[in-house]
């Protein structure tokens, strides 16, 4: 399959984890959130409003899909939305719902003869 190298910047370009799921967590993660961005789920969860749709969109999420967004409450997320990595799993199966080409993270390669050589720049 058709896959992109992940860049560290690739969310501001893509937003599809925030208008993919539900976002739910325990519900006292929600007061450091502001209260009209929240509804209960269950007695001990709560969840963004706008994700617990059928066609899910986060309420804090700004700007457009695939395009250029962010978080309004960034700081504040809950431990769901972190919890969601570049290229992993539900990333990537966000952003194919979102017609957006997967991620694939490519790990940094230790130079193997870097050892005993003076440095010359
Ligand atoms: S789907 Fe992946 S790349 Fe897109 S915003 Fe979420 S974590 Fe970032
Ligand atoms: S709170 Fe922010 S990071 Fe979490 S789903 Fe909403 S827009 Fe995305």
């Amino acid at each position: 399959m058709l896959s992109q190298i992940a860049t560290p910047d690739a969310c501001i370009s893509c937003g599809a984890c925030c208008a993919n799921f539900r976002v739910s967590f325990y519900w006292a993660e929600a007061e450091s959130m502001p209260e009209e961005m929240v509804e209960p789920l269950t007695a001990v969860y709560s969840c963004m409003k706008g994700t617990n749709q059928s066609q899910p969109r986060c309420v804090a999420l700004q700007g457009d899909v695939g395009v250029n967004v962010s978080c309004s409450i960034y700081e504040a997320r809950s431990s769901s939305c972190k919890e969601v990595q570049i290229a992993d799993e539900q990333c990537n199966k966000a952003r194919m719902k979102h017609n957006m080409i997967p991620l694939i993270c490519v790990e940094p390669q230790d130079s193997e003869n870097n050892d005993n050589f003076d440095q010359v720049c």
